[in-house]
């Protein structure tokens, strides 16, 4: 089997949607990639950190699902990192209210060994230089290093940030923040503008309106499953990154071909962790469901056309 090391904020939220509240719920970049990649045949683990106020019960949940808690330290009389969200009505667009980095802020990841020769290791959002310690703590090159970052680390921590994007293979990023990073409107140039700063592949993530793979002078685009509702986007982009980084640690085939087939993974995933508050959704969802929906997938892109 597939190892997959996870790196990743682990958090409380507090949400806010046109539905509804929460206050001080399971979140962070690394439950929900971790939540993602349980639906595959793959050896997970997440390296992270949390204060002493962290449940116990959201702890034992990641264990529950298979996924290795080891390298998650706890700080004896720490606080847990807290990012607070507000969603427009259209739930594309949120403010961030709060972001208390707490016992985030002077992280030094340790990669549990057993990891040190992960295929896959994802590099979830956190500071860049966090991400590029464990880069550095591999025993050797993992077949695939995937990065996501958010505008918070270009605003805070940009050179950090292009310095590790120099050691990935794969980008994933949403359209704001491609153009952030690239001062490109043009998604097209901003992906070709990312090529230069490292990775092979760059993903870029519209939200509603699906993903585009870029590699080479090709792309690839995966809609998002259309939703009658959506209920709160938070975790999305960290879904679709836990989906795509689980499948290809399961299938080992880092391949253009197979990244296709990790967007949709990617996708279909996300499509469910919008439905329900954090990370209520994934937290029960059974991989019946998920490859019923693959099929709708596959339905709502299949055409026979002659050419
Ligand atoms: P997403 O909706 O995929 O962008 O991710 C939302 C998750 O990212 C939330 O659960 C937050 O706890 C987490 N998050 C927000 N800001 C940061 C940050 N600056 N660093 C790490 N994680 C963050």
């Amino acid at each position: 089997m597939g190892k997959l090391l996870i790196v990743g904020s682990v958090a409380f939220d507090a949400i806010e949607t046109p539905f509804g509240k929460t206050d001080k719920i399971l979140g962070g970049a690394a439950p929900f990639i971790g939540l993602a990649a349980s639906q595959f045949d793959v050896k997970s683990a997440i390296v992270s950190i949390v204060g002493e106020d962290f449940p116990q019960e959201y702890l034992d949940l990641l264990t529950s699902k298979g996924i290795d808690i080891s390298g998650i330290e706890i700080v004896k009389g720490g606080k847990t990192f807290y990012w607070k969200g507000l969603y427009h009505n259209d739930l594309n667009t949120r403010d961030t209210l709060v972001t208390e980095l707490n016992v985030l802020g002077d992280f030094k990841p340790v990669v549990p060994d057993d990891y040190k020769n992960a295929e896959v290791v994802m590099l979830g959002n956190l500071h860049p230089s966090v991400q590029m310690s464990v880069i550095e703590q591999m025993e050797k090159r993992p077949s695939l290093i995937v990065l996501d970052t958010m505008n918070f680390w270009m605003d805070n921590a940009l050179d950090e940030l292009l310095d590790v994007i120099k050691h990935i293979d794969v980008i994933t990023i949403n359209d704001e923040e491609a153009r952030q990073l690239t001062g490109e409107y043009s998604l097209v140039k901003a992906a070709k503008k990312i090529f230069t700063m490292g990775p092979k592949y760059v993903v870029i993530k519209k939200g509603e309106h699906g993903a585009l793979l870029h590699f080479e002078d090709q792309i690839f685009y995966a809609p998002a499953l259309p939703l009658e509702e959506v209920f709160d986007p938070t975790g999305a982009g960290d879904t679709f990154a836990g989906g795509f980084s689980g499948y290809l640690g399961a299938t080992k085939n880092m391949s253009f071909n197979n990244l296709k087939n990790a967007v949709i993974h990617g996708s279909n995933l996300a499509s469910f962790c919008v439905e329900r508050f954090g990370t209520e959704r994934m937290k029960n969802l059974e991989r019946s469901e998920v490859n019923k929906r693959l099929h709708q997938f596959k339905s709502l892109t299949q055409f026979d056309i002659k050419l």
